[in-house]
């Protein structure tokens, strides 16, 4: 079965993060001038407007905790009619409290979620070459 969503493309702002996420890790832009994160990556610095930006690796154990979320129930994008209703929150890192990702949380019940629910990292392999970064509850 192939994969019936669309797949992230690669650019030359993203691609060390999608690449990091294709070996299950997450790879974060930081501005080398300030220190500041960005997240989604972009050209520059958005405080400072810097070039030198590089990249940092945090690994395959990444935490976080829901800061944010939404529960939909239409699809916006096609591909997704089947995982409805689905909740599209924003994951605050553990590591890194100042970058939040917008993300999807799998494996949660619509009523179980909610503010400052500790989410793990998780990658979906979704091609050979690919995979998507997803987030599951840690349950104690
Ligand atoms: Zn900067």
């Amino acid at each position: 079965m192939t994969y019936q969503k669309p797949i992230p493309l690669k650019d030359q702002d993203n691609k060390a993060y999608w690449n990091a996420a294709d070996e299950h890790r997450l790879a974060l832009q930081k501005c080398n001038d300030c220190n500041t994160y960005a997240h989604p990556p972009g050209p520059s610095c958005a405080r400072c407007g810097s070039e030198n930006v590089v990249w940092e690796n945090l690994g395959n154990d990444v935490k976080a905790q829901i800061y944010s979320y939404i529960i939909s129930y239409r699809p916006f994008l096609p591909g997704f009619q089947d995982d409805l209703p689905t909740i599209i929150a924003q994951a605050q890192l553990e590591k890194v409290p100042e970058v939040k990702i917008m993300c999807n949380v799998l494996n949660c019940d619509i009523n179980d979620i909610q503010i400052g629910m500790p989410v793990q990292m998780i990658w979906e392999d979704i091609t050979d070459e690919r995979a998507l970064p997803q987030w599951t509850p840690i349950n104690d």
